[in-house]
């Protein structure tokens, strides 16, 4: 850390912007269970302050990183050279009045699921086992059954990188599959607003049951992972099946590079086994991306995202 960033650092944690807590370990932080330390990590507890850290560091442009349950991210042995900013349980409220939720950045995403099976609206049933943030799923659009959150989405809260608290449409927003306008705006996601028709609770339960089982039975639960690594596009999905069955189907479940190994159960996973290095994960992302390539000609896409030391997220491959 260069003596500039570490003394905007202390100015920043000397203001009132929630818990601060310097070189944190970010293994604890996602769900891989890999990455090095943040200089400076911060766990804000409202909007203002959140306007008034990213006022700061556009200011000092200074590094910065939005994470929420870090179920999507792969952090870089080297850790984070700015601030990381988590948005958790403090942002995480939800209110339901008739059909219309509304939910802070933080708040879990199984736990929006089960109170909108609760409150008899349906429409959020494929994100029962999602185990990440509102935040996080709606910048990615996130969700399963090839359904995204945006579906439902009415507007979102958003503090813009200067600092300024705004409110999005949907159609703003432009959402498509696992993608929205948000990713790569540097903005952070404080509150959404969704719209959920009515349904009979039982049908709702019913299926988020099964949703649950299905995930129970296909995915690795007992090792740290970051759920499916690549992306499926419609034409790989027609012509040679979902990442998953390609992976498997070219040979490569089991293959492992250090502690970091295509899981034997799911083959569009990668398991830490232990003490895996982000260089583990790249290195065996960029082995299964080849043999694919040279097996079949498709160029896979992750769905993971790399965060570099300098704050920079990515999709893994780039
Ligand atoms: C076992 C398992 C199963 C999974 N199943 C699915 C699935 O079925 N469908 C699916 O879509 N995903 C799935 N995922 C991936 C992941 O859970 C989702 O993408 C989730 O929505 C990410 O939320 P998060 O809070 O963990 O975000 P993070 O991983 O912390 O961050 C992901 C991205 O969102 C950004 N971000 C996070 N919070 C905010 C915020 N408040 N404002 C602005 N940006 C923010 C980050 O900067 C980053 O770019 C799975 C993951 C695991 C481990």
């Amino acid at each position: 850390m260069t003596d500039r960033l570490k003394k905007k650092l202390a100015q920043l944690a000397s203001k009132e912007v929630g818990k601060v807590t310097f070189s944190e370990l970010l293994s604890r932080h996602n769900s891989w269970k890999v990455g090095g330390r943040a200089d400076l990590f911060i766990e804000p507890e409202n909007t203002q302050q959140i306007a008034r850290i990213l006022h700061f560091v556009h200011e000092n442009e200074i590094p910065l990183v939005v994470i929420g349950q870090g179920s999507n991210l792969l952090f870089d042995d080297v850790g984070v050279r700015g601030v990381v900013l988590k948005i958790g349980q403090q942002l995480a409220a939800i209110r339901i009045v008739g059909n219309t939720i509304v939910a802070g950045g933080g708040a879990w995403v199984p736990q929006l699921a089960r109170r909108s099976m609760q409150a008899g609206l349906s429409g959020l049933e494929h994100c029962i086992g999602i185990p990440g943030t509102v935040g996080g799923l709606v910048i990615m659009n996130g969700g399963s059954q090839r359904k995204g959150i945006g579906d439902n989405i009415v507007n979102v809260t958003i503090v813009d990188k200067t600092g300024v608290i705004q409110l999005l449409t949907q159609e703003e927003c432009d959402f498509s599959y696992r993608h929205s306008a948000l990713q790569g705006s540097g903005c952070i996601v404080v509150g959404v607003e969704l719209n959920c028709p009515a349904g009979e609770i039982k049908q709702i339960r019913r299926e988020m049951l099964a949703d649950l089982q299905i995930r129970r039975h296909k995915f690795p639960r007992k090792l740290p992972n970051c759920g499916s690594v690549f992306l499926s596009t419609t034409e790989m999905h027609a012509t040679v099946g979902p990442p998953g069955k390609v992976i498997e189907d070219a040979g490569l479940k089991g293959l492992r590079i250090g502690q970091a190994e295509i899981s034997q159960q799911h083959a569009n996973f990668i398991v830490n086994l232990g003490g895996a290095s982000s260089a583990d994960i790249l290195t065996l992302i960029a082995q299964i991306r080849q043999v694919i390539q040279e097996n079949i000609g498709f160029n896979l896409g992750c769905e993971v995202r790399y965060v570099s030391p300098q704050g920079v997220i990515k999709p893994a491959h780039l």
